[in-house]
């Protein structure tokens, strides 16, 4: 039966939601406070990465972010803060570290990684959205010392055991692939799995299609609370009046607990700030690349290299910090030679916050406490690799379809 979804965020999450319940036949009304150009969605490194099978909480990370808690270029930075939910949150998150958790969690990032790729790849051949990029040249884990070496080829083995393709490059077989990097570099890892796109090529198309297939989307609106009935959302509030729902899809990224605690639902997550840096000159970049040891992404793009690095969890602000921004900076020029980022280029810098949960895993499923409210957030690092894929699940939910893959590790109500 045909239902009005009103989806709350325009970010992938909202989009992908929009798509596939368009599909299935739903009437749909996105909501978004914003513009709809800018944010996490927006300045991420483009990658499809069933690669990234380890998740953020993972042991020794924590140890980690406080060792750089006074490091101003650190990539990962955790700001000290005496707040209820940032505490419950480090708690969680600690707890999820552990290696027998991660060791439970490889499985299932792979899996819900393939099966987004594989829809990001139907929705490219199916030519609903025009043209767009989508390069499937694999991603390089480039490192220059011996224990990044180490640490990323326990994390190769894991992968080939999930059926993953991926290979060691000696340093003369790497210079075939991405010549131009400096002498210092030892090799990299090669994940063929991976793929790339651009994010602020394709967001665009995705809103465009969406609109011609009657998809109402209303920016600058933002959703300020509920109307409610027993365990039923009537209507969504904003502050041009209410929006009549049958079902509420909360979509909104970083800002996803605001709203869960207006339904009283304890959502805990926390925005991780990333910046990118877009050079629209020459650079010897050929293939998307991690530079280990610093932790920034490269992504060659549609007429551009995008720099994205650092996580950074202090609350939600989109304050720029230079510090950080020049750190990325310097990676990509102490990686390959004859790469500059000009003032300019770190001028026009931007942030984004990614929506982290306390695992590493996404919300993604109906919260007990209401009938007609599916989540779709938390997805932290792994967020544009997941969108078609939790569009996808979010649509069988709500046209009470078998889930695409199970659905019990991403339940909101989960504890950890
Ligand atoms: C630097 C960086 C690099 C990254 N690289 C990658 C990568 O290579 N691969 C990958 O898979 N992931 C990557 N990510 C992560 C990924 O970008 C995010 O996980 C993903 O974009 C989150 O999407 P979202 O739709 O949940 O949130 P968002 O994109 O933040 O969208 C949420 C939307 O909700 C709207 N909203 C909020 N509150 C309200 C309200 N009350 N009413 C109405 N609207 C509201 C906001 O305006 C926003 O538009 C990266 C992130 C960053 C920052």
């Amino acid at each position: 039966m045909a239902k009005h979804v009103v989806v709350i965020g325009g970010g992938i999450m909202g989009l992908c939601s929009a798509y596939y319940l368009k599909k299935e036949g739903h009437q749909v009304t996105v909501l978004d406070r914003s513009s709809m150009d800018g944010g996490a969605s927006y300045v991420n490194a483009g990658y499809l990465t069933p690669s990234h099978i380890v998740p953020l909480a993972a042991p020794g990370v924590m140890a980690k972010g406080l060792k750089w808690m006074f490091n101003s270029s650190s990539p990962f930075y955790l700001k000290p803060r005496l707040n209820a939910d940032f505490l419950r949150w480090a708690w969680y998150f600690h707890r999820s570290s552990t290696a027998s958790k991660v060791a439970r969690a490889l499985p299932v990032i792979a899996e819900i990684n393939l099966l987004s790729k594989a829809l990001y790849e139907e929705m490219h051949s199916s030519g609903d959205l025009g043209p767009f990029q989508l390069e499937k040249n694999g991603l390089l884990m480039i490192f220059r010392t011996d224990a990044a070496r180490r640490a990323e080829s326990e994390v190769m083995a894991w992968a080939r055991d999930l059926g993953l393709e991926a290979e060691e490059l000696s340093r003369t077989a790497l210079d075939s692939l991405q010549p131009g990097l400096r002498p210092e570099i030892e090799g990299a890892f090669h994940y063929h799995c991976d793929a790339h796109t651009t994010p602020t090529q394709l967001m665009p198309l995705l809103r465009k299609s969406l609109e011609e297939k009657g998809v109402a989307i209303r920016v600058n609106t933002e959703a300020t609370g509920f109307k409610t009935a027993g365990g039923h959302i009537r209507s969504v509030q904003t502050p041009e009046g209410e929006v009549f729902a049958d079902e509420v899809v909360l979509a909104s990224g970083s800002w996803s607990p605001l709203l869960a605690k207006r339904l009283g639902l304890r959502l805990s997550l926390q925005a991780g700030k990333g910046y990118r840096i877009d050079i629209k000159g020459q650079t010897p970049v050929r293939l998307p690349a991690v530079l280990m040891e610093t932790k920034v992404a490269v992504t060659p793009m549609e007429g551009f290299t995008r720099l994205a690095g650092t996580m950074e969890l202090s609350g939600i602000n989109h304050q720029i910090r230079e510090n950080r921004v020049r750190a990325i900076a310097r990676a990509a020029e102490t990686y390959y030679e004859d790469f500059k980022v000009t003032e300019p280029d770190l001028a026009a810098a931007k942030c984004g916050l990614r929506p982290v949960s306390p695992d590493g895993l996404p919300y993604i499923g109906r919260p007990a406490k209401w009938e007609n409210l599916t989540l779709a957030t938390g997805h932290a690092m792994m967020g544009w690799s997941l969108g078609p894929i939790t569009g996808k699940l979010i649509s069988e939910i709500i046209s009470e379809k078998p889930a695409s893959m199970a659905l019990d590790a991403f339940h909101p109500d989960r504890r950890f």
